[in-house]
């Protein structure tokens, strides 16, 4: 299929550091779902799709939305690309390889579109809300048939509707503020475990981050439309519920007409029968006193808070604008840890950020020691184009970097393992989630803290809520015996 050169910047606006920074001006709109107009039903029978989906859980999410959606018109999943009558690469900007990873494929899925010129290849995700991505495709991947941003999602029936009808690139990036739109079908992985956003989008611009540009600005969910779908999720037998936002910590200050934060939305889902809630992510700066509270009274509400610190040295947070230092880190986890018997907690770390000193990397390895992380997701610094530190001066050398990442991570390995064989002889409460992926007559599934834990069973057991005595801790999971005498099961501790 060939495309016609035209002008597409009536469909796009190149995120805009001054524009993007302009919060509050438009209105968010709750707008609902609308059901699909005729044509546009059963497009899809007897035709196949399948997302890839790259980064973090919001995309995961939102591939669960468009799998929906696409099913909805009719289409049925795939997992063979050569299947598949529409193919969407779901991406993720956060970091520069993420980047060349969906250019890298979109290169490799050339040779399909040779062979399946019917075959529609759609970009989405955070990439395709930033300008220079819009024009390389333009430029150079004329294989692509769609673009659209993360604003556009609920319009995926006409987008592609009018892929299939067009013979030029279909491009629809909306730059705004964003709007809240609800009762968006969804197809989720697997009937135990869901995911639900409570807010979109990102007002603290660390100056790291591309996410403020591309995700719009902090705009939360009403409380009882979240309260219904997670009602609605305990009604159909799910076990866990992941609690979803870029700052799920600032839910609530958007919602000028209700006084209800945070805390006080984790205090209602506290009291509905879905056996484990958790949250992810969290900002420090907006993780306040009733929060911590809340959390304190356990029941659903998992002792595991993941909360990312990025740097242990005040210096390069404010470099980093995350507006808090590593006093007030430690100040909240002192709070968190007082409050939340046995707490669990995780991070995120960058390293190597511009003008990071050896001295300021050893405040990182002394917090690490301090606060005993149990894990933690780090990171050699990237810069990311438009955002405010890819003007910094990126002075650190790559060796030097990746030795600061290898120290890094061989100080959180010695945590982590010691934590875990603290854990021996214990015993834990574990959602089975399936069979091991390295041994099929092993099952597998997490605590309460998250953990990775292996054990033998029967596939029944798969779904259910198990106890199993911990004997073989390693660095990154757990080995059990699962307890089937009740009588045995004493009170677990993770
Ligand atoms: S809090 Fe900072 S790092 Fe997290 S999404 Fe927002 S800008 Fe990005």
């Amino acid at each position: 299929m060939s495309k016609m050169k035209k002008d597409f910047s009536q469909y796009f606006q190149a995120p805009d550091l001054r524009e993007a920074k302009k919060r509050g001006k438009e209105e968010v709109q709750v707008l609902q779902f609308e059901s699909l107009p005729d044509e546009m039903k059963n497009i899809g029978v007897g035709h196949k799709y399948l997302i890839q989906t790259f980064g973090c859980q919001m995309n995961v999410h939102d591939s669960e939305t468009m799998a929906g959606i696409f099913e909805m018109m009719g289409y049925t999943p795939t997992i063979d690309e050569r299947d598949a009558d529409i193919i969407l690469l779901n991406t993720c900007a956060i970091r520069e390889n993420a980047e060349d990873k969906v250019f890298g494929e979109l290169g490799r899925l050339k040779h399909l579109k040779l062979e399946k010129p019917n075959l529609i290849l759609g970009v989405c995700g955070c990439m395709s809300q930033e300008e220079s991505v819009v024009n390389r495709i333009l430029k150079s991947y004329q294989n692509v048939d769609l673009v659209f941003g993360t604003h556009n999602i609920h319009r995926l029936p006409h987008l592609v509707h009018n892929a299939l009808m067009s013979k030029e690139m279909v491009i629809e990036v909306w730059s705004k503020e964003g709007d809240v739109v609800e009762n968006m079908p969804k197809v989720r992985a697997d009937g135990l475990r869901a995911w639900v956003n409570i807010m979109y989008g990102c007002d603290k611009f660390c100056t790291y981050c591309i996410v403020p540009y591309t995700r719009g600005k902090e705009r939360s969910r009403r409380p009882e439309d979240v309260l219904n779908e997670i009602r609605e999720l305990a009604r159909k037998g799910y076990q866990e519920v992941t609690l979803l936002g870029q700052n799920v910590n600032a839910y609530g200050k958007d919602l000028e007409d209700l006084n209800y934060l945070f805390g006080d939305l984790m205090d209602d889902v506290r009291k509905i029968g879905i056996p484990r809630i958790r949250f992810t992510t969290s900002h420090p700066r907006d993780f306040d006193d009733h929060l911590v509270e809340v959390l304190g009274k356990g029941g659903n509400l998992v002792e595991h808070i993941h909360l990312p610190v990025q740097s242990g040295s005040s210096e390069v947070l404010k470099l980093m604008a995350r507006k808090y230092d590593r006093e007030r880190y430690l100040d909240l986890v002192r709070k968190i840890k007082e409050t939340v018997p046995n707490v669990v907690l995780t991070t995120d770390i960058i390293v190597g950020f511009p003008g990071e000193t050896d001295e300021q990397f050893e405040d990182t390895i002394s917090l690490v020691k301090e606060v005993e992380f149990d894990s933690a997701f780090t990171f050699i610094y990237s810069p990311r184009e438009g955002t405010p530190a890819a003007k910094m001066q990126d002075d650190i050398p790559m060796e030097v970097k990746k030795a600061r990442l290898q120290r890094l991570n061989e100080t959180l390995n010695e945590i982590g393992r010691r934590k875990n064989e603290e854990l021996r002889g214990h015993v834990v409460e574990v959602l089975v989630e399936g069979e091991s992926k390295k041994n099929a007559d092993v099952l597998s599934g997490r605590t309460r803290t998250n953990k990775l834990v292996n054990f033998a069973g029967p596939k029944s057991l798969i779904g259910k809520m198990v106890m199993v005595r911990i004997e073989d801790p390693k660095t990154w999971s757990l080995t059990g015996v699962l307890l089937e005498d009740p009588k045995q099961q004493k009170a677990p501790v993770a």
